[in-house]
């Protein structure tokens, strides 16, 4: 039997959220960038493209009535409305990575975050939320980020403390003041979840070898 066929662990939904500007993307990146075997969740989204936005790398650019057809096929795991446009998390790909033992990286808002924790992939998330160290700082960073004009990124601000609000429906939350120490502290995380004992199916099979080599002995 292949790996594929018979992976030694289950694949983890790994969910990031946190206000815009937060550093939720930049992270997202640098753990792709450590652990090329994660794969991320491309989004299907109705927003334009922004410039160096790829089609089927960063997002899915669709028109309403496509994402509409999409979620109406139940091809969604979670959506939502952001700053007026839809977003959502396509299933198949979600499903057949956490199947071969793969992780699943998610950069999603806290509707989404909670529509997974309520499915039943829930038992397989980690989520994780990331603060910025001020609110000053995370205009300042939403502004050198270069990407939005001033109404978008006054947009984003006002929207801030409503993703803020829902910072403790999450397993984990990060102040990410420091780029390079958030990123060791997440690395740290998803190690160690990687580990528990429900995301490893060959586990039980372990235990049996070890418990019939214990009666042979006797
Ligand atoms: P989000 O995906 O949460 O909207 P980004 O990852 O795009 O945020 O980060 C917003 C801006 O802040 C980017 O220019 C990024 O380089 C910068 N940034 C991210 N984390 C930090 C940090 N810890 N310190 C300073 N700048 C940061
Ligand atoms: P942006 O337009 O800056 O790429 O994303 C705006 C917000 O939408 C971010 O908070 C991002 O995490 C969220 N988002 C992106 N994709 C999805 C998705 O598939 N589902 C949900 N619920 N939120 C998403």
């Amino acid at each position: 039997m292949s790996m594929q066929d018979s992976p030694d662990r289950r694949g983890l939904l790994i969910i990031l959220s946190s206000p815009s500007g937060a550093g939720k993307s930049t992270l997202a990146r640098r753990l792709m960038a450590w652990d090329p075997s994660l794969s991320f969740s491309v989004s299907a989204t109705t927003r334009p493209p922004r410039p160096g936005e790829e089609d089927g790398v960063h997002y899915r650019f669709m028109d309403e009535v496509g994402f509409k057809a999409l979620v109406k096929d139940g091809a969604m795991l979670e959506h939502a409305f952001v700053f007026g446009n839809f977003y959502g998390s396509p299933l198949e790909p979600v499903q057949a990575s956490i199947e071969a033992g793969r992780d699943v990286l998610f950069d999603i808002d806290w509707q989404g975050a909670q529509q997974i924790q309520k499915s039943t992939l829930a038992p397989h998330v980690l989520s994780i939320f990331i603060l910025p160290p001020s609110i000053r700082e995370l205009r300042r960073r939403l502004e050198t980020r270069g990407q939005d004009g001033a109404d978008v990124i006054s947009k984003r601000m006002q929207k801030s403390w409503d993703e803020i609000s829902h910072w403790d429906g999450y397993d984990y939350v990060l102040i990410n003041d420091d780029l390079d120490a958030t990123e060791a502290k997440l690395k740290t995380i998803i190690a160690a979840e990687r580990m528990k004992a429900a995301q490893q199916p060959a586990l039980m099979g372990q235990v049996r070898a070890l418990q019939s080599e214990f009666e042979d002995m006797l």
